[in-house]
């Protein structure tokens, strides 16, 4: 299934009448910069935005965005995304409030849309329960790992998930889903853009507090010791092809350290693009497209982006792959 943002049909005096009433009760609000709501810190505004912090809110956005044409962008912690300098062109959901918390009890972990997984990881493991340690290494939220399926050190959400709690933002209707019918594969899922994740219920196993914070430390120290921490970037750029390693097959094409722009690719981690004070959105989509085609070229192999690319680029000027 397509992530991307989706229009649904409605004439513009209602699309006025709604959004003015939603911006006049300050559910809504327009022309909000939400680059900086990603990891890399670039890109342009939303036309309108709406941090939601309950269902009540969650509701009265949807009843508005149902009868809008206007494009949905759900985001999270803005992990895995790149906005347009651009900007969006619509309208931008963001959890907040009632959607941070975490219940522990017993062997389950219910956790909001809009938590954080690091900290899930560590408030899981103070309770003394396993199993979602590998959470601390992912910097994104509860819905941004149930949409990308996220995983590292050989779990992935999916093994993990016991429920999900979706939101449609085309009926207005809550539903409950098991993993088995999200078609949750390497780094994706079926749910459709007007899916929202506002909650997921995740199994945890037999632990100690101690032996969990242990693994918590590994991974963190794993982290420092080989990925470029302090750097604005958005984690892996491509996904692994088949039975290789995106970073290994940019590493073989000679890529470590080429850039664009102020944009550049990690000695650290090939597939991890840093972002310097100068970088614009479009310096890391065209780095995207040098390394795509470059890998291509002397690899045969194609990569496919795992960074989710919101709004417009302008057209690439790396020739057929643009
Ligand atoms: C330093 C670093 C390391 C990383 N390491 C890993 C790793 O080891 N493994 C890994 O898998 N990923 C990794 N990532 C990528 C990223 O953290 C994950 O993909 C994460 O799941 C994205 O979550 P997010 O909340 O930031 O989502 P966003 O980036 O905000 O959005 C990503 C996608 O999820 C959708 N989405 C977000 N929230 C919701 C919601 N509530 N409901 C429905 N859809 C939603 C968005 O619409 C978008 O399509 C890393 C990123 C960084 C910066």
């Amino acid at each position: 299934m397509s992530w991307l943002p989706y229009s649904r049909p409605i004439g513009a005096r209602e699309l006025m009448h709604t959004f003015e009433s939603l911006i006049a009760r300050g559910l809504l609000a327009e022309n909000v910069p939400i680059g900086r709501l990603t990891t890399y810190k670039l890109g342009g505004v939303s036309r309108f935005f709406a941090e939601v912090l309950d269902l009540e809110d969650l509701s009265e956005v949807a009843k508005a965005a149902m009868a809008e044409t206007t494009p949905i962008l759900v985001i999270g912690r803005g992990s895995n995304m790149l906005i347009s300098d651009r900007g969006f062109d619509g309208l931008t959901l963001r959890l907040g409030g009632s959607f941070t918390k975490i219940e522990i009890s017993g062997s389950t972990v219910v956790a909001g849309g809009a938590v954080a997984l690091p900290h899930l990881a560590r408030q899981t493991a103070k309770a003394g329960r396993g199993g979602l340690e590998w959470c601390v290494g992912v910097p994104g939220s509860v819905g941004g790992a149930v949409a990308m399926n996220a995983g590292c050190f050989g779990t992935e959400t999916v093994d993990v998930l016991l429920d999900a709690t979706i939101f449609d933002l085309a009926t207005g209707v809550t539903s409950m889903r098991g993993p088995s019918t999200l078609a949750m594969t390497y780094r994706n899922s079926d749910l459709d853009p007007e899916d929202l994740v506002v909650g997921a219920t995740f199994r945890t196993d037999e632990s100690s507090t101690e032996a969990a914070e242990a693994r918590i430390s590994e991974i963190t120290r794993w982290r420092r010791d080989n990925q470029p921490g302090g750097t604005f970037n958005a984690g892996s750029v491509f996904k692994n092809p088949p039975g290789d390693a995106a970073g290994r097959l940019i590493d073989a094409s000679r890529l470590k350290g080429r850039r664009y722009g102020d944009v550049t690719v990690s000695e650290r981690h090939a597939n991890f693009f840093v972002a310097g004070p100068g970088a614009t959105a479009q310096d890391v989509y065209q780095l995207v497209k040098v390394v795509q085609a470059e890998v291509l070229e002397s690899t045969g192999i194609y990569l496919e982006p795992e960074l989710r690319m919101v709004g417009q680029f302008e057209p690439s000027d790396n020739g057929a792959l643009a």
